[in-house]
């Protein structure tokens, strides 16, 4: 039968660098690829990139790099991945024309196929089956995920951030059920909750 796997490669517990691989069967997903910024700098290091390395034993195995939004720490090491795995790239419109600059900075654009997904959007990768779902957020058009594989369904929220106003109440509400629906549609799931936080780096 097959496993499912969540490998992340940075972003857990520390601010920055959120990547994180999902692997069904042979076929695996990255999700973000961001940049690190260390706190203290004895070596005059000023950001920090997830190691990439740790995905070359499953090099046959990558379909794709999906991302959940534009922040630094989300897609700051795009071209620091895609340079070392050329995969297809699943943004949505302000994403993918934040990941164009970076790529274009890197004289990479032409290299990469980026896709422009929106919210509601099911894309399929493989036997995975991604949902854009809208969160709210601190930048606009931001996603959570809904991930699903033959054996259950991640849920990825990506950031997010719920202000008090009514109607981002409301819609993040609405994004909530749609998480939650997402989740009835299997026994059981993995849950990965990120905590929100107030970000200390301008992004
Ligand atoms: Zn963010």
């Amino acid at each position: 039968m097959n496993k499912l796997e969540i490998i992340p490669l940075g972003g857990i517990g520390e601010f920055g660098m959120n990547c994180m691989g999902i692997r069904c069967g042979d076929e695996m997903i990255v999700v973000d690829a961001g940049m690190g910024f260390p706190e203290e700098t004895p070596y005059g290091v000023d950001i920090s990139i997830p190691n990439f390395d740790f995905l070359e034993e499953y090099r046959d195995d990558l379909t794709a790099l999906v991302l959940t939004h534009g922040h630094e720490d989300h897609i700051g090491a795009l071209s620091y991945i895609l340079r070392k795995f050329n995969l297809p790239v699943y943004a949505s419109r302000f994403t993918h024309a934040l990941a164009e600059k970076r790529l274009e900075e890197f004289d990479m654009l032409g290299e990469v196929l980026l896709h422009r997904v929106e919210a509601n959007d099911v894309v399929e990768i493989g036997q995975f089956t991604v949902e854009f779902i809208h969160a709210s957020h601190s930048l606009v058009d931001c996603f959570s995920l809904a991930i699903r594989t033959p054996i259950g369904t991640i849920i990825h929220t990506g950031d997010y951030k719920i202000d008090d106003t009514v109607e981002n109440l409301r819609v993040a509400t609405d994004n909530l059920d749609q998480l939650t629906d997402s989740l009835k549609q299997r026994p059981w799931s993995l849950i990965r909750i990120k905590q929100p936080k107030d970000r200390e780096v301008p992004h």
